[in-house]
């Protein structure tokens, strides 16, 4: 017998909205053992069944919903979603000439804890729930009926495996060892990706839009690329006809694969055209007010800096001091294209922290576009935990 939750009275509200999380403290009791990760049923305080739910015994999201229809959640269960993934992203991959994508973003997609980026042949997973690593075999066999040309890597080395009590791992899952750099494209433009060792699976495809919409703001201006990477702004600065771009991070291999990406789209980089400049942001922001360096647009798109509501108030404080500083090296009529990636902070929260950024900048700052993740990190309906990436556009005076 399947084992199986019940759950405590009127604590079946959210699931009926179709969300897919069933937290610890919503639970009567537990029937049966489940296994860390098995598919268990669950049901409502008056035995109604609800879902087919991953169990995660060490986690405080103690179940995941797989699904809301009462069917196995086998092979052919994960083929027809991955199928679903893929339609809704079939405009966009058109549309934007992609080689490069989300093909599945976790609840997003229904099927929690799952990511997969394809890059080319490449399809690279991270299984993130004790309830995606117990059927990560069975997901697969279906990734490969979908792609049977495919290669798969595995890059689960992120830190949120522990709180489901799963170790850290990385791989090749099926096919071909990764090549050191995978070409990928996007809005005509082309960027190598390493997806054995860069950040996340390799590279930052949920800033594809704003990146896009960031072109328009750039010809013949100095840009200040803040947080490159491996040169996603900055390709699309160049690409928009500006001036001149200076590209800062503090992470060498990411800027070498910045400068070479610049190299394959064939930009001149020379140090009049671009720099890629390894420093502390933080630090080179005030040597710019310092020296009264000034650009004509900064481009801001720091790491994730509020990681749990504990530490929203210093994440926030975070945001506002390099957003302070970016508008004081701004000249006047200069573009601030500014982005949070944190989905703690909300689109709200964001604009009242680039409101006191302008405050105490002593600047007058308008807010002229608003930009979020790109259309391949979709959000579900029942699942507004999924918008996460926000972003402006400000004029600053
Ligand atoms: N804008 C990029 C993604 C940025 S990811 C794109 O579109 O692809 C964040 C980057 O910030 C990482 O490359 C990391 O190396 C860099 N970083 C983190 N802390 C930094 C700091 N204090 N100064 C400069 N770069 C930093």
């Amino acid at each position: 017998m399947t084992p199986a939750i019940y759950l405590l009275k009127g604590r079946e509200k959210s699931l009926k909205r179709k969300h897919p999380w069933i937290f610890s403290g919503a639970i009567k009791n537990v029937q049966g053992e489940p296994k860390l990760g098995e598919t268990i049923d669950v049901y409502s305080n008056d035995g109604k069944w609800l879902a087919k739910a991953a169990y995660s015994p060490k986690s405080q999201i103690r179940a995941r919903v797989w699904s809301f229809k009462n069917k196995e959640i086998n092979k052919s269960f994960f083929i027809s979603r991955f199928e679903d993934a893929l339609l809704l992203r079939k405009d966009i991959i058109v549309r934007d000439g992609l080689t490069g994508f989300r093909l599945v973003a976790g609840e997003s997609d229904s099927l929690p804890g799952i990511t997969i980026d394809k890059y080319q042949s490449f399809l690279v997973c991270q299984f993130l729930s004790a309830g995606a690593e117990y059927l990560k075999d069975t997901i697969i066999e279906a990734l490969i009926t979908i792609f049977p040309d495919c290669n798969i890597y595995e890059r689960s080395d992120v830190s949120i495996r522990k709180k489901e009590g799963l170790e850290e791992c990385t791989g090749v899952l099926h096919g071909e060892q990764p090549p050191n750099s995978i070409v990928i494209e996007e809005n005509g433009i082309k960027i190598a990706v390493d997806i054995k060792t860069g950040h996340k699976t390799g590279f930052y495809l949920d800033q594809r839009d704003s990146r896009k919409q960031a072109m328009k703001y750039v010809r013949d201006k100095e840009v200040l690329n803040c947080f490159s990477y491996t040169g996603g702004f900055g390709l699309y600065s160049m690409k928009g006809g500006a001036a001149r771009v200076i590209n800062a991070d503090v992470s060498q291999p990411a800027l070498d694969l910045a400068k070479s990406n610049a190299e394959l789209n064939n930009f001149d980089v020379s140090k009049k055209k671009a720099v890629f400049l390894n420093a502390d942001v933080f630090k080179l922001l005030r040597e710019y007010r310092e020296q009264g360096t000034k650009f004509d647009v900064v481009i801001m798109d720091p790491p994730k800096f509020v990681s749990s509501k504990n530490n929203l108030t210093s994440g926030a404080n975070g945001y506002k001091d390099i957003n302070m500083l970016a508008m004081q090296i701004l000249k006047p009529g200069g573009t601030l294209l500014t982005y949070s990636c944190s989905g703690l902070m909300s689109a709200d929260l964001f604009q009242k922290v680039i409101a006191d950024a302008a405050l105490d900048s002593g600047r007058k700052v308008k807010f002229i576009e608003r930009f979020e993740q790109a259309a391949d990190h979709p959000t579900d309906s029942a699942y507004p935990e999924g918008f996460y990436l926000k972003g402006f556009a400000c004029k600053v005076l």
